[in-house]
C-alpha cells in the first residue's frame, strides 16, 4: 500500500467560468503542453511516452522559463539502453528540473514564481519546490489520468509529492483545460 493522501485534499479552485483568470491559467497550462510536445531539438521532451512540461511565470504573469523533461544538457540521448524500462528515469530529468534549472542560468529568482505543468509533481521535484518557496503550482484537471503509459512508481511517488505540497503550504490548483482554444486534448 502506497502513502496515504493528504488530510488535506488540495484545493480545487473554481473560477467562473469565463473569468480573466481561469482563460490565463488556462493558456500558461497549454504553453506547458506545447512545450512537451516540441521536436527534442526545439527543447521538447525526449521521453519517448510521457512527455511533461512545465512553465514558471513571474507575479507579473511574465514566462520566466519553460522546459520539457528530457536529457540534461551534454547528455547522449542517442543511447537506447537509456531508454528501457528501469533506465528512463535514471536519466531523464523532470520538467520542472529542468525550467528551474534554465531560470537559474538567466539568475532570475523564483520568489513569487507560480507554476504550471501538465502532470501533478513527483516526490522529489515536490521537495524541490517547497525548498525554493515556491507556493503555487497549477496543473489540469485529471492530468495524470491524461498519462495513460504512467508507471505505478511513478503514481506513488506523486502521491508523496501532494503531501510535499500541501505540507510546504503549496496550493495545487486543477484548471478545467476542456476548451483550452490553442490546446488539444491529448491521448498518450
Ligand atoms: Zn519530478
Amino acid at each position: 500500500m502506497g502513502p496515504t493522501m493528504p488530510k488535506n485534499k488540495p484545493p480545487h479552485k473554481q473560477y467562473p467560468r469565463h473569468s480573466d483568470a481561469l482563460a490565463e491559467h488556462r493558456g500558461w497550462l497549454a504553453r506547458a503542453e506545447k512545450v512537451a510536445l516540441l521536436p527534442f531539438n526545439q527543447g521538447g521532451s525526449t521521453h519517448p511516452t510521457v512527455k511533461v512540461g512545465a512553465v514558471l511565470v513571474d507575479k507579473d504573469g511574465h514566462e520566466i522559463a519553460a522546459a520539457a523533461n528530457r536529457f540534461a544538457h551534454g547528455l547522449d540521448r542517442r543511447r537506447p539502453e537509456r531508454y528501457k524500462n528501469g533506465s528512463k528515469s535514471l536519466w531523464v530529468n523532470c520538467a520542472e528540473q529542468m525550467a528551474v534549472a534554465r531560470a537559474a542560468r538567466l539568475g532570475v529568482p523564483l520568489n513569487e514564481a507560480r507554476l504550471y505543468v501538465t502532470l501533478e509533481p513527483c516526490a522529489v521535484c515536490a521537495g524541490l519546490l517547497a525548498e525554493l518557496h515556491i507556493k503555487q503550482v497549477f496543473v489540469p484537471v485529471g492530468a495524470m489520468r491524461r498519462y495513460a503509459k504512467l508507471k505505478s512508481k511513478w503514481k506513488q511517488s506523486i502521491e508523496v509529492g501532494l503531501i510535499k505540497l500541501a505540507e510546504a503550504g503549496i496550493t495545487l490548483t486543477s484548471i478545467d483545460t476542456n476548451t483550452v482554444p490553442s490546446g488539444r486534448r491529448t491521448k498518450r
